[in-house]
């Protein structure tokens, strides 16, 4: 019932199909590691992950393990995707920005959440291919670019929550600018060749406090330039 109301109130479609399967990846990837909000929890077993990972990944869609997307880019272990969503608190009423958008998954269930999402992609394919689908699915709360997001999105600045979901060797100063006060961002930092530190950044009186949360490994954060 919950999920159906969240599916109706944000306007996405809603897909029955391989419930059983997301319910597991919850229970059992999820849960089991110790996320408990139930925002996050709801997003993670609504949104279609299957749909979001090539044809032929399909069958592997729910298991515990990042997956290729493509260009050499990954969606994120569900278990990654459902700790950074739930660091960063999303809901009706807050507004995230996103840095890679690879897939458009992690878009996807912070847009279910309820939040206004603007998410960047430096692959222009990734991007049209992201936009297309999270627009057939129904997120009406996802706007997308392909651009470089070391920038940001300085028009719709400054944003409640920033996810990266790229490693970057240090933060960017653009997006530590466009965190709103109390605002959270959590980013994976550290040399693209080794395992990184995900990152909690908060922002108070205008400075920044920086928490260690675990360590991760992602595909590096790319500068237009390098392209
Ligand atoms: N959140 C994605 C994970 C994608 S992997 C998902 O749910 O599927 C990380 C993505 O970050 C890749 O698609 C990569 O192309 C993109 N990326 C890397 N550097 C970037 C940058 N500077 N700006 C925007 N996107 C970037």
């Amino acid at each position: 019932m919950l999920c159906l109301v969240l599916l109706l109130c944000h306007g996405a479609v809603a897909s029955s199909e391989r419930e059983e399967e997301r319910e597991a990846m919850v229970k059992e990837q999820v849960l089991a590691r110790g996320v408990k909000d139930p925002t996050t929890l709801a997003a993670m077993r609504t949104v279609p992950r299957h749909l979001f990972v090539p044809g032929s990944m399909s069958h592997q869609a729910y298991q515990d393990r990042p997956l290729p997307i493509g260009h050499g880019q990954t969606i994120s272990q569900p278990f990654i995707v459902a700790f950074m969503t739930e660091i960063i608190k999303p809901g009706p009423g807050r507004k995230i920005l996103e840095i890679g958008t690879g897939s458009g998954y992690q878009a996807a269930i912070l847009a279910a959440t309820g939040a206004q999402v603007y998410s960047i992609e430096i692959i222009p394919q990734l991007a049209d291919s992201a936009a297309v689908l999270l627009k057939q699915l129904g997120f009406t709360h996802v706007e997308t670019r392909s651009a470089d997001g070391y920038y940001g999105w300085k028009e719709h600045a400054p944003f409640d929550a920033i996810i990266v979901t790229a490693a970057a060797e240090f933060i960017p100063p653009p997006l530590i600018e466009q965190l709103a006060e109390s605002g959270l961002m959590v980013i994976p930092v550290g040399s693209p060749f080794f395992v990184q530190t995900l990152m909690l950044i908060q922002k108070r009186d205008g400075k920044t406090i920086s928490t260690s949360l675990m360590p991760v490994r992602f595909v590096p954060f790319k500068r237009a330039d390098e392209e």
